[in-house]
Formats: C-alpha cells, sequence, structure tokens
C-alpha cells in the first residue's frame, strides 16, 4: 500500500506542470521533479547536487536569497515570486516560485520544497501590454496636439510633451496644477462654464476655446477639447487635448473685419461662382438690388442687372481679359432695383484654387454718378459760354467739322453768319455790365427763335455770335437767313424797363467748296461782316471774291511788312495844321507811307488795318513817333521862328493797349529832346470808347507825361459828354465826313457846329479835317474852329518838301 501511494505521488509530481524540488539548509538541490525539464530544459539529475542559487539570475539573486532566507527562518509559506532561471542554452527564463519549510519532528527546519511554475508565458504577455502601453504612451507624446490628463479635482496629472510647442511652456508648467493661471483672465470663466458639465457627467465631452499664456509671455489661441473618463479605470482622468489655433482665429479676424469693411463700404461688393450665381453680396449691393439686409441670394440673376451694351462689352473684352490676366477694371453700368441705370467704376477679380481653375469672381462696384455729373457739367462748361448757355467757339468749330462732312455726303451745303453786334460796348456801358449780359442773353434767345432746331448759334466773345446752318441749297436761303437773324435782334430789347435798340452786322460764309476748313470759314464770314460794318451797318455782306483777293493780299501784305521796317521801305509823310486866327502852321500830323518795292508808295488805308491786326503796328507806331520828334527838331534847328510848332502823332487801340506805351513815349521824347507839350496823339473816338476805362487809365498816364491828346474822327465814335468830360482831352478832330458836306449838307453843317461848340464848352480846341474848299474853310472860320488841315492847305509830304511851307510867313 505504501508503494502504491508512493508510486501514486510520484505520478502525480511527475505529471504536474509545476516541478518540485528539495532544497536543504545550505541551498543544495537534493531533488527535483522531471517537470523541470520542460520549464527550463535541465534533466533532474544534472540539477541534483548543485547550488539551488547558482540558477538564479545575478540581478535576482539578492531577491531570492531574502526570499529563501525568511522561508528557512519562518517557516510560513510565502507569496510566489518570479525569478529568472538559467536554462542549460545560457539564457534565463521566467520562473514563479514558491517556497514552503519542511521540519523535522523537534520542529527544525530541515530542507525546503521549493515549486517552480513556468511563467514565461505570462511575462510575454506583460511584455506585449507593455509594449503597447509604450507605444501608446509614444502616440500621445509625440502627437502634434498636446494632451492633459486632469483628475477629478481638476489637477493636472499628465502633460504630453507637444504641450511645449502648443501652449508654448514646459510641461513641468503644468502638472500638479490646474493650469487656469495661464489661462487669460478674461476667458477663464468662460472655459470653467463650457466644461463644467464635462466635469460632472462620466464619458461626456465638449470643446471651447481660450487664450493661454506662453512663457514668452504671448497669449495663445488655444482649442481645450475635454472628455471624461474619470469612470474608466485604464485612464481614470479627464483627457484634454490641446491645440494651438491662433493662427486661425487670427486669419478668422481678419476675415471678420473684410467682411466688416464689406458691410459698411458705399461700393457695391459681390462675390459670384463661376456660373454667375452670388455667394455673397455685401450690405450696399442687396439694398441696391432691392434685396433684404439679410436672406438668401442664390437664385438671384446677376445677369439680369447689367443691360445689353455692358453683356456685349462682358464678352468682348471683360471676360477675355479676366481668362488672360485675372483682373479688369473699367466704367460699366448697372441697373438699380428701380431699373435706373447707374454708371459705376467696376473691378472684377478672378480666384482660383491650387489647380488654377477659376473657382470665384468678385467684383466691387463704385458709383460713380457724381463724377459722370461732373464731369459732364464740366464738358458742358468746357464747350458752352457761360452767360448765353450757347455752344463756344470749340464746340462750334466741332459741329462746323461735323457738318461740312455731312454737307460733303449729301451734296449740300452750309453757311456760316458771323453776327458782330453794332455799338454794343456804348450800350453796355451806359446800361452797366449786368443789364448789358441781360441783354446779350436776350439776343441769344432771338436768335435761337430765329433758327431752325438744327441750326447751331455760338457765342464767340464779347458782343460776337456765329449761326451755322446746314441743309441749305442756294445762295439765297443764306441770305434769307442772314435777313432773319438782323431782324431778329433789332427790334427794341427791354431791359430792366428800359427800352433799348440795337443792331447788328452780319457776315456770310457759303463755301461752294466742300472741302472748305472750319477756321477759314469763320475768318471769311468774319472779314464779310467787316465790310457790312464799312458799308453802314446793321446790314449783311457775303464773302465774295473781291474779299477773298483782299484776303489773299492781307497775306502777302503781312510778310512784305514784316520786313519792310529792316528793309527803310516806310516813310513819315507830314501834313501841315493851320491856326485859324493867326493864319500860320502852327502844328503838323505825321502820316505813314509805305515805299512798297513793287506797288510804289501805299497809303495807310492798304496795310494799317494789316499792321493792327498782326501786332506789327507797335514797332512800326514808335518808329513813325520817333522819326516825327526828330523832324520836328531837324526843322526848328535849320527854320527861325519855330518853337511854338505841334507835331501829332496817331496812335492806335493796339499800341494804346500796349502796356510799354507810356515808357516808350518818354524814351522817344527824352531821346529826341523835344518838350512834351510839343507832341499831341491822335486816337480815334471808337479806339477811345472801345475799353472806356483802360482808354481813361492810359489818357491820365499820358496826359502826365505832359503830351497832348487828341480825339481823333470825332462824331463818328458814339462817345457821350461823359466820356468826354472824364477822358484828360486836348482837341477834338472833326470828321472829314462833317466836313466835306459842311455848307451843302444841313445835318453834316449841324453836326460840325455843335462839335465845335462841344469843344469849347469843355475848354477844348476843334481842328477840322479834309478841308478843300475855300468855303469850307470860311465856314469853318466863321464857326469859331480853331484849326483846319486838308488838301486846300497842302497835301501830306516828306519832311523836305514841308520845309519850304514852314518858312513861309502866315497867309490862311
Ligand atoms: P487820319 O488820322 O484821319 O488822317 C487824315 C487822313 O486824311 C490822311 O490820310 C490824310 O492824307 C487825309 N486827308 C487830309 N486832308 C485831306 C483832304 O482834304 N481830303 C481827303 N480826301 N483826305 C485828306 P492817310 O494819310 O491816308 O491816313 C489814313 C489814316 O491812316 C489816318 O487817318 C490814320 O488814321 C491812319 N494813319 C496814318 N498814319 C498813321 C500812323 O503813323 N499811325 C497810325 N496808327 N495810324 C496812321
Ligand atoms: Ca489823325
Ligand atoms: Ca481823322
Amino acid at each position: 500500500a505504501l508503494a502504491m501511494s508512493e508510486e501514486r505521488f510520484r505520478n502525480l509530481v511527475d505529471k504536474s506542470r509545476d516541478a518540485l524540488a528539495l532544497v536543504d539548509t545550505a541551498g543544495n538541490i537534493s531533488w527535483m521533479s522531471t517537470a523541470i525539464t520542460h520549464i527550463l530544459g535541465w534533466e533532474p539529475e544534472d540539477l541534483v547536487g548543485t547550488s539551488a542559487f547558482s540558477l538564479v539570475h545575478p540581478e535576482d539573486l539578492v531577491d531570492g536569497l531574502v526570499r529563501a532566507a525568511t522561508a528557512f527562518e519562518l517557516g510560513t509559506p510565502q507569496d510566489p515570486m518570479t525569478l529568472r532561471l538559467a536554462k542549460p542554452t545560457g539564457e534565463f527564463a521566467p520562473v514563479e516560485i514558491a517556497v514552503a519549510s519542511l521540519r523535522d519532528s523537534v520542529g527544525q527546519v530541515e530542507s525546503a520544497v521549493v515549486s517552480l511554475r513556468d511563467v514565461s508565458w505570462r511575462v510575454h504577455a506583460e511584455e506585449a501590454l507593455l509594449r503597447s502601453e509604450r507605444r501608446f504612451r509614444a502616440l500621445v507624446q509625440h502627437s502634434i496636439d498636446a494632451v492633459l490628463v486632469i483628475d477629478a479635482a481638476a489637477s493636472i496629472q499628465y502633460a504630453s510633451p507637444a504641450i511645449e510647442h502648443v501652449w508654448g511652456r514646459p510641461t513641468a508648467d503644468l502638472v500638479g496644477s490646474s493650469g487656469t493661471e495661464y489661462i487669460h483672465p478674461n476667458d477663464r470663466e468662460g472655459l470653467m462654464a463650457s466644461l463644467a458639465h464635462v466635469f460632472v457627467t462620466p464619458g461626456s465631452s465638449g470643446r471651447t476655446e481660450a487664450r493661454g499664456l506662453d512663457a514668452d509671455g504671448r497669449w495663445r489661441w488655444l482649442e481645450i477639447e475635454a472628455t471624461n473618463l474619470l469612470a474608466d479605470d485604464a485612464v481614470n482622468g479627464i483627457v484634454i487635448h490641446v491645440r494651438d489655433v491662433t493662427e486661425r482665429r487670427e486669419a478668422e479676424r481678419d476675415n471678420k473685419r473684410l467682411i466688416d469693411i464689406f458691410e459698411a463700404t458705399n461700393d457695391l461688393v459681390g462675390i459670384s461662382d463661376r456660373q454667375g450665381e452670388p455667394v455673397y453680396l455685401n450690405a450696399s449691393a442687396r439694398r441696391f438690388f432691392g434685396l433684404g439686409e439679410r436672406g438668401p441670394i442664390e437664385g438671384f440673376n446677376l445677369g439680369e442687372c447689367f443691360p445689353p451694351s455692358v453683356l456685349e462689352l462682358f464678352s468682348s473684352e471683360i471676360r477675355p481679359r479676366l481668362e488672360r490676366e485675372g483682373m479688369w477694371s473699367g466704367e460699366l453700368s448697372v441697373a438699380r432695383f428701380d431699373g435706373e441705370l447707374v454708371p459705376v467704376l467696376g473691378q472684377l477679380l478672378v480666384h482660383r484654387d491650387s489647380e488654377h481653375n477659376r473657382v470665384l469672381i468678385s467684383g466691387v462696384l463704385h458709383d460713380i454718378r457724381k463724377r459722370k455729373e461732373f464731369e459732364s457739367a464740366l464738358a458742358h462748361q468746357a464747350t458752352h459760354d457761360p452767360l448765353t448757355g450757347l455752344p463756344n467757339r470749340s464746340l462750334l468749330l466741332d459741329r462746323l467739322d461735323v457738318a461740312l462732312a455731312r454737307a460733303k455726303r449729301h451734296r449740300l451745303r452750309v453757311a456760316v453768319l458771323f453776327l458782330d453786334l453794332d455799338h454794343f460796348k456804348v450800350v453796355n456801358d451806359s446800361l452797366g455790365h449786368d443789364l448789358g449780359d441781360r441783354l446779350l442773353e436776350m439776343i441769344a434767345q432771338r436768335l435761337l427763335t430765329a433758327l431752325r432746331p438744327g441750326d447751331t448759334v455760338a457765342r464767340f466773345g464779347g458782343d460776337e455770335f456765329v449761326v451755322l446752318c446746314q441743309d441749305m441749297h442756294t445762295r439765297s436761303d443764306a441770305f434769307a437767313i442772314a435777313d432773319r437773324v438782323i431782324a431778329s435782334v433789332s427790334g427794341p430789347f427791354v431791359v430792366d424797363e428800359a427800352e433799348v435798340f440795337i443792331g447788328a452786322s452780319v457776315g456770310v460764309a457759303f463755301p461752294d467748296d466742300p472741302d472748305a476748313d472750319p477756321g477759314t470759314l469763320i475768318r471769311d464770314a468774319d472779314a464779310a461782316m467787316y465790310r457790312a460794318k464799312e458799308r453802314g451797318r446793321g446790314r449783311w455782306e457775303i464773302f465774295d471774291n473781291e474779299l477773298r483777293v483782299s484776303a489773299v493780299d492781307r497775306l502777302d501784305i503781312e510778310n512784305a511788312l514784316r520786313r519792310a521796317l529792316d528793309r527803310r521801305e516806310l516813310r513819315v509823310y507830314f501834313q501841315p495844321i493851320v491856326d485859324l486866327e493867326r493864319g500860320g502852321i502852327g502844328a503838323v500830323e505825321a502820316l505813314l507811307r509805305w515805299e512798297h518795292g513793287e506797288r510804289g508808295l501805299l497809303l495807310p488805308g492798304e496795310f494799317i488795318n494789316v499792321a493792327e491786326a498782326t501786332g506789327l503796328i507797335v514797332p512800326i507806331g514808335m518808329w513813325v513817333l520817333d522819326q516825327a520828334c526828330r523832324q520836328v527838331q531837324r526843322w526848328q534847328a535849320s527854320i527861325p521862328d519855330l518853337s511854338g510848332l505841334v507835331v501829332s502823332v496817331n496812335l492806335s487801340g493796339r499800341q494804346l493797349g500796349h502796356p510799354r506805351l507810356v515808357e516808350d513815349v518818354r524814351a522817344v521824347l527824352s531821346d529826341t529832346g523835344l518838350a512834351p507839350e510839343r507832341l499831341e496823339l491822335e486816337i480815334t473816338e471808337s479806339v477811345l470808347m472801345d475799353d472806356v476805362a483802360m482808354s481813361a487809365e492810359m489818357l491820365g498816364r499820358l496826359n502826365a507825361l505832359g503830351v497832348r491828346i487828341a480825339v481823333d474822327d470825332f462824331g463818328t465814335g458814339y462817345s457821350s459828354m461823359s466820356y468826354l468830360r472824364r477822358f484828360p482831352v486836348d482837341v477834338l478832330k472833326v470828321d472829314r465826313e462833317f466836313v466835306n458836306g459842311l455848307g451843302t449838307d444841313a445835318s453834316d453843317s449841324a453836326i460840325v457846329t455843335a462839335i465845335i461848340t462841344l469843344a469849347h464848352a469843355l475848354g477844348l480846341s476843334a481842328v477840322a479835317e479834309g478841308v478843300e474848299t475855300t468855303a469850307q474853310l470860311d465856314e469853318l472860320r466863321s464857326l469859331g474852329c480853331d484849326k483846319a488841315q486838308g488838301f486846300l492847305i497842302a497835301r501830306p509830304a516828306s519832311g523836305d518838301d514841308i520845309s519850304e511851307l514852314l518858312s513861309m510867313p502866315p497867309v490862311w
């Protein structure tokens, strides 16, 4: 029975997966079960007799010895422990060891029973676990998102290294605290509020954003996502993911600012997709298109907001440009909700994705109604006369250009009428400028009503108007219009309750040349108008061949006159003026002559107006003055008793208006040494009346020099008493026309009488011009006229020829 029992136990031990060993108090193995073979690979006989401790891994040895000692000492069963034991191959395998002591009959510890269990599987599993834990840890640690684990008391237990670049501070700053001290004070409450429920609800999560202070003292926007895993044994905490969203926040902020600007601007801002569907319209655009402040905009058709001309522009210019250059800017018009077409300055931009596909088009439209109005006002101003609102010179020239081209195409003709009011200056000066302006406005109105709607009336300058008539056939058409124009301005005008009569002289240009040039046509009409003035005013003349020839002559004369001074072709002739009381020559009038190479001696009538028009009269006039003064000095040196001789020199309007006139006269006087009172300057009445203020000023300055002043051609220029009194004049020269009719024409006689009387009443002396008969001379003498000149006394002649007359005793 004993043997059987022993056999059974042996089997039991041998079949057991655990191995059993007996170890004596010296640590030597006295017996070993066979199971050790599959645990470590040893045969039991290999081990029996060897020290159990020789199998233990050196690092585990101390543990093993301590455990064994306590087991022997206390004799109580110990918790199993895992030791690494050597295999025959030299490797170590983990083995769970449990030690129990065996005592002898007296209770002395005799040996120890050691059970060995193969736990290599368990170690492998633990290693796998460890590895996976390490892997997760590594994942967490290397994650770009930072992870914090906080406990139920809101204290941070773990912070992944990523926190250092996400939050910008070392993990050590955070672990152990709640971290809120690094949260922006303004964000703390919000943070707590939005995460509060996460803390109390296992399994829940929440998300918020707050600013965190980094180690450099800057605030970073952090996205904080918390998940309550307190109930999860593996974590036992609240896991928080932290992400740096500063850039996104800034981008959002910038974006919002831009949107705010778009919303606030008065410009229309819109974004549409490539199909033209709007995806964004700012507040102004919504208002403009009559859409609600908010409301949806999809389905709104932008294409319907542009007129056909703009749609055409889209396909012909805008779209190709957008494809090519990605942007377009220019002027458009767009329809407002109420249908009004508003001009805008548009700026279109293509937005492409990374593959360079066109995805969106944005547009900014700036309302330019104001500018357009301003521009058209400016354009109107630039092309119209501000007083009458009529087209001005430049617009007329444009229209004339167009009209001529049209006339040529349709084989029709145009007429250009140059109209100059007669004596407007006098009316203007006596009524005052304001009423003069009113009169001009009325005249403009009358001209407009006298003409057809297609005709153009332009104001050319002070009292000059030009009329352009189209679709004319014959000269008589043009003449009829000229008659109508003259008649229209000839009736009385009621200005400020006063009736004013005015007239006009008109020159007509009616070219048969289809290629006529606008400038030339106006000049021709102007020349014809001058002839109308010459021929008695209040009438029209047409520019014809005769005028054309004289226009050509003019050009020749102008060119020759420019060289006449240098070529010494000019002469100064003198005509004596007799003092009717003494009967002797008291003065001479200097009269210009031109010894023309081809045409012989020319009278001023043939060239003086050219000299005027070109301004050549200024140097020529000074030359005449100089010559005249020198001649008087020469006579005085050779002829006795000439100390009182006065020389009269004619001044043209151009000279009177010249700023250097007074200095030049003074210079000639001092150069020639002639006393100022020996010089008389003759200025025609019409020149004086042309610009009364300027005349008064110049006469005043000349008078201050000490020279005498005569009003030439008196009686033809409509001056009034009040002007004469204002001008410092000394002499009135009765125009030849009146002297001519003296004694034969009653009205001429009356005028001459009146002028002489007027002169004396003003303390001036009267000189009669153009005396050709003794009857005239006698009549003048009896009227008390002071002086006389004329062919009866002497024709103008050279200084040498006059010398003889000057040395004669008084005979008249
Ligand atoms: P004016 O100042 O009225 O000069 C008088 C004109 O009458 C002169 O013509 C003279 O020759 C002419 N005359 C004199 N007595 C008689 C007469 O009995 N019968 C007729 N039928 N004519 C007479 P002239 O020399 O041809 O000069 C014409 C005009 O040219 C002058 O008219 C004057 O306005 C202008 N003129 C002449 N010389 C100058 C000058 O040096 N400077 C300027 N600015 N104008 C000048
Ligand atoms: Ca004169
Ligand atoms: Ca005269």
